[in-house]
Parts: C-alpha cells; structure tokens; sequence
C-alpha cells in the first residue's frame, strides 16, 4: 500500500522539474548556437556543412589536393618557357660543365649552384653554372637544385 504513494510523489517531482524551464529558455537553447547547415559545394555530394564551409571534410582535401595540383602545373610551366630560353641562351654563353676539367662533357644544364630550395634566386645568373648531365645528376642526388 506504500509503493503507489512513492510513485505519485515521483511524478509530481519529475513535472515539477520540467516546470521550471521558462519557455523563454527553452526557446533561446533551440537557435543558440547553431548556423544553418547548407549542401556540400561539390556536384551531387548530399553531404551537409557547416556555414563559412565550402566543402565537406572529404571533398574539402580533394579540392585542396587538387587547386595544389593546379598551382603546381602552373607554376612549372611558367617557368618552363622562360627557364628553356635562358637556358639555351646561357649554355650558348658558357658550353662548357663547370667540372669539365674532370668530366670533359659539354654543359647541358643550367644549375643553381646555391640551389632555390636552400634560398638561392632562381633567376639571378650569378647564382646560375652551366653543368653537363652528369654532373648535375650527382649533384641533385645529394641537393635539389634542378632547373624547372
Ligand atoms: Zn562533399
Ligand atoms: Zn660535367
């Protein structure tokens, strides 16, 4: 005969708990702090973001990897059609492997001698030696100092 009393003392206590949300909070607790999702950017991705995203996580690193990618091709080959000119330019200039005491190898190569990797200007000449295929090779196998 005790138990439904305890039960009933149960419930009055529960309903007056929830009473004690104001309406006025309970509102405030649904649109504090979250920014309307919005559909991933990339074509057909169901994927939702979040607001200031432009991707979702995946499509995020593809995107990334792929403007990297971009910017890559671009740069070398801007460097490529002026880097070929000077070079035949400069080779025509010093023919001859900076080493060619040693290698007797006509140059081939423009070679940064303080390669662009460790600081060196990649179109300054007084950074440039003209270098045959070999010696350049040794070289670029300890440094990268390779042209274009
Ligand atoms: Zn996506
Ligand atoms: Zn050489």
């Amino acid at each position: 005969m005790s138990r439904p009393k305890t039960e009933a003392r149960d419930r009055s206590h529960g309903r007056s708990y929830v009473v004690g949300f104001s309406p006025f909070f309970v509102c405030k607790l649904r649109d504090m702090p979250y920014k309307p999702k919005h559909p991933c950017s990339f074509p057909r991705c169901p994927e939702l973001v979040q607001a200031g995203e432009q991707y979702c996580d995946k499509h995020k690193k593809q995107e990334q990897k792929r403007y990297d990618e971009q910017l890559g091709t671009a740069a070398r080959r801007g460097y490529g059609s002026r880097g070929k000119k000077y070079r035949r330019w400069y080779l025509q200039r010093y023919p001859l492997c900076v080493n060619y005491d040693e290698c007797h190898n006509v140059a081939t190569v423009v070679d940064h001698r303080i390669s662009v990797s460790k600081g060196g200007d990649f179109w300054d000449s007084n950074n440039h030696q003209p270098m045959c295929k070999s010696c350049h090779d040794r070289k670029t196998a300890k440094e990268d100092g390779r042209w274009g």
